[in-house]
């Protein structure tokens, strides 16, 4: 008889059912459906890994964000952030509940025009538009928000050429208290850039300056960096009306908002350190109503918010494929996700659920995915009942950023899939397939035929 190998032993902590300082342990409540869907149809269905997203969540996201700003400022438009998820599907739904585009490449513009927006409902941002991109925004009577001055004279440029009107505006960027200051973006209002620019803009016979732009950084979360930005904005408004006698149509305060998502490092969950929405739209309508604008002249407040309004509504299933003790003991439990699909798993702790009723007892583990990689690690600690091979679990708000920035690596995307208003369920990004992922390869003749 073979001899057992010698395996060191580990003293672990176990918790059955404990309370912590923060109650009882709700974050470890199964979650075994998603908007009356179960998790187990949706794996059988669809295959694990899979994205899921709620409409609805969507709609009420984007519905309650409409009467946050409208019940404080009469003019306000929402313009959705195509970077922070381009699925068509995703994309029409904000479309259908009244956002305009935001786009930052000749990409993402080409997407919102076959999303059926019209060329005047997208903005333009982003610091690489090719003369090409800016030409047919211009025809399009697009809102052109200038990054930088050589962006500036070639449009300055193209507009003389083709005899073409742009309505541009510029992305300023300044300081509101928050670090890091975001000053690659735009043109700097403290030094003088930005108002050179409008000079500029000003002095040309056909661009057309209707507004004025930023979007401070991301994940932001002092309100008040809004207020002050709002502030600065409505001062160089009224400079150009003071300066040239014409009023500016629209500010836009960009994105940034954060969602309630757990920062990495943050103790408390997301939703008990972010602030509301109402304290952002408090921060900024207050500054606008406040500045002493003629009624007539109060300008459209254009909103760019991405992360906020999609973490939520996305969810990320996946399997557990086998568990280990690692050399100090602790359990590794290896699911079949990984920082290739999950890239939020660099910035949050997310909160993952067991997607079945399991055992009571619960026990401090890492969440490692498939990837033959030391860096594939989607929670470095997580105190959650032991879940055993092939039980499923639920990641909480990957909706923002997870399917744009996801990458091909070893494996293939996997299916995206809309729960709908009615609780049916649609494909609205296939997974990858071999044809796909090596579609654009080409291999030399010499290197076809057998290999020896
Ligand atoms: C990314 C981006 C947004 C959306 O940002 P969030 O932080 O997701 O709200 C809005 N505007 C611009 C110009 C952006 O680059």
């Amino acid at each position: 008889m073979e001899k057992l190998s010698y395996e060191r032993p580990a003293i672990r902590k176990m918790n059955a059912g404990l309370m912590n300082k923060f109650g009882a342990r709700i974050e470890n409540e199964p979650v075994t459906q998603i908007d009356g869907v179960p998790v187990s149809s949706l794996i059988r269905d669809f295959g694990s890994p899979l994205f899921v997203i709620s409409e609805k969540q969507i709609r009420s996201n984007i519905q309650n964000a409409i009467r946050i700003f409208r019940t404080r400022y009469p003019l306000v438009q929402f313009a959705w952030s195509y970077k922070t998820n381009y699925l068509d599907a995703v994309c029409r739904i904000f479309h259908q509940e009244g956002s305009w585009a935001e786009v930052v490449s000749g990409f993402e513009y080409d997407k919102a025009l076959a999303n059926n927006v019209p060329g005047n409902r997208i903005i333009f941002n982003g610091p690489d538009k090719s003369g090409e991109d800016l030409l047919k925004a211009a025809k399009n009577n697009s809102l052109i928000h200038i990054d930088h001055l050589d962006e500036l004279l070639m449009l300055i440029d193209i507009a003389g050429v083709h005899g073409l009107k742009p309505r541009v505006a510029i992305r300023v960027n300044m300081d509101t208290g928050i670090f890091p200051k975001w000053d690659r973006f735009g043109f700097n209002l403290e030094n003088g850039q930005a108002w050179s620019a409008i000079t500029r803009i000003m002095n040309d016979k056909n661009l057309q300056l209707s507004g004025l732009h930023c979007h401070i950084g991301t994940f932001v979360l002092s309100p008040s960096a809004y207020s002050a930005a709002a502030l600065k904005l409505s001062e160089l408004a009224r400079d150009i009306k003071n300066k040239y006698g014409k009023a500016i149509e629209y500010l836009d305060l960009g994105g940034g908002f954060p969602s309630n998502n757990r920062l990495k490092g943050v103790y408390m969950p997301g939703s008990d350190t972010v602030p509301s929405l109402d304290q952002y739209a408090d921060a900024i309508t207050s500054a606008l109503l406040g500045f002493g604008y003629r009624q007539d002249e109060l300008p459209l407040l254009i909103l760019e918010t991405g992360r906020a309004l999609i973490d939520d509504a996305g969810y990320l299933l996946g399997t557990v494929l086998t568990n280990k003790r690692l050399s100090d003991g602790r359990r590794a439990t290896i699911l079949d996700f990984g920082v290739n699909i999950l890239f939020t798993s660099l910035w949050y702790d997310h909160k993952i659920s067991p997607a079945q009723d399991s055992v009571q007892m619960t026990e401090d583990m890492v969440l490692y995915g498939p990837l033959c990689m030391n860096i594939d690690v989607i929670r470095e600690g997580i105190n959650m009942p032991v879940l055993e091979k092939g039980n499923h679990v639920v990641v909480h708000k990957v909706g923002a950023y997870n399917m744009t920035q996801w990458m091909q690596f070893i494996t293939f995307r996997p299916n995206v899939v809309l729960v709908d208003s009615n609780m049916r369920t649609h494909i609205i990004r296939k997974s990858e397939t071999i044809e796909t992922v090596t579609m654009n390869e080409s291999v030399p003749e010499q290197l076809k035929g057998k290999s020896s």
